[in-house]
């Protein structure tokens, strides 16, 4: 038994990613520079694959003003953690959620009067549950619609046991459409500048990047906090959080015509020194990589990867390494090779990317 429980915990994993705390802090105080606004830290989908309590961890003593997730079951996640700061669900709720999220405080965004009205009934004889309503400017996601904006927030702001503190809109191409997200800002701006309540905001990450506004007080950045930019001018100014590293389990010289991978798509065409390494698309390292020139980084240099991502292993070229041994550590993607370039050589998007690291990857905090 003894020896059982050595073995286990001196056996290294195979895939891990390294987490940089610091380079959180970094991120969100460029944030703060850059926007001057408070800020909702957006936390969805496990902290876009970092860990949901522990980053919100590290940011709770940020006096953020809100923590942004996707469900209760995230939600959760962070009243079980202790976590202070507000919670604030970004997408609409269902009805047998609510009683919960009444209970435990947690801020919805109302799309709809029956939501508002079930959370108004639901909280009779308690101090007033905050709510914020959305706005859709054209995202198409959720939220009223402008026509019915005033008469929302009127009928709203007469519920007797909710505090309308804010309403939020959404961005759906402010790092692709220009025209069309300044549109929506002086839609916003026009339609919420009177309103006088806590919170008016519209920004994510690409947007509090790119835009300016008078009328919004809070931004809500996800990607950027992570350490990647929406748009790539300003990635220098940003450091990478999460860093997905391997290490080599095998070296062999393999001899000219030989095949690499399922489906044998890479044939060898000269004697080539090639590295097995411990990682695949079983920890999210995107199959869609295979035949697009992607790179791994060993030894500080950059090695093609040779023939289709297999479930737990890949093969990488390593002929132009003087030296590449068996447990070499590798940089599958993070500062020197960005998850923004692995995603699109494998045609995703970087959010999709680090979302997609599966549990199975150990996440070490530094
Ligand atoms: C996910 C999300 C964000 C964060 O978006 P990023 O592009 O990652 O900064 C902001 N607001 C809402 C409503 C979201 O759903």
């Amino acid at each position: 038994m003894q020896t059982r429980l050595k073995t286990e915990t001196i056996s290294p994993p195979r895939t891990w990613a390294e987490i940089n705390l610091s380079a959180l802090k970094h991120n969100l105080s460029f944030v703060r520079q850059h926007s001057e606004q408070q800020v909702m830290a957006v936390l969805k989908a496990g902290a876009y694959g970092h860990g949901i309590e522990q980053i919100a961890k590290a940011l709770d003593s940020e006096h953020l003003a809100y923590f942004g997730v996707a469900s209760v079951i995230e939600a959760r996640k962070l009243k079980n953690a202790k976590i202070q700061t507000p919670i604030y669900l970004l997408g609409p709720t269902f009805p047998e959620e609510r009683q919960e999220i009444v209970e435990q405080r947690w801020v919805a965004s109302i799309s709809t009067l029956e939501e508002a009205q079930h959370f108004n009934s639901l909280n009779r004889g308690c101090e007033k549950l905050v709510v914020h309503i959305t706005f859709d400017t054209g995202m198409g996601r959720g939220g009223f619609l402008p026509s019915a904006l005033h008469s929302a927030i009127d009928q709203i702001q007469a519920l007797p046991n909710l505090h309308l503190a804010g309403i939020g809109s959404h961005l759906p191409s402010a790092d692709e459409d220009r025209e069309f997200t300044l549109r929506q800002f002086s839609q916003f701006e026009s339609a919420v500048s009177n309103c006088k309540l806590e919170y008016l905001h519209l920004s994510n990450s690409a947007g509090l990047l790119d835009y300016q506004s008078k009328v919004t007080n809070l931004v809500r950045p996800g990607l950027m906090l992570y350490g990647i930019s929406p748009i790539a001018r300003y990635q220098e100014l940003l450091q990478p959080v999460m860093q997905l590293k391997s290490r080599v389990s095998l070296v062999r010289t393999l001899p000219a015509g030989h095949g690499i991978s399922y489906g044998r798509e890479t044939i060898l065409k000269q004697d080539t020194r090639v590295a097995t390494i411990g990682a695949g698309y079983g920890d999210g390292l995107p199959r869609a990589l295979s035949g697009n020139n992607a790179e791994v980084l060993i030894r500080g240099k950059r090695c093609p990867l040779l023939g289709r991502v297999t479930m737990d292993q890949i093969m990488v070229d390593v002929s132009k390494l003087p030296v590449c041994e068996p447990g070499d550590e590798v940089e599958l993607f993070g500062k020197q090779i960005l998850v923004s370039e692995i995603a699109k050589k494998a045609r995703m998007i970087p959010w999709e990317v680090l979302t997609g690291i599966t549990p199975r990857v150990t996440r070490i905090y530094q």
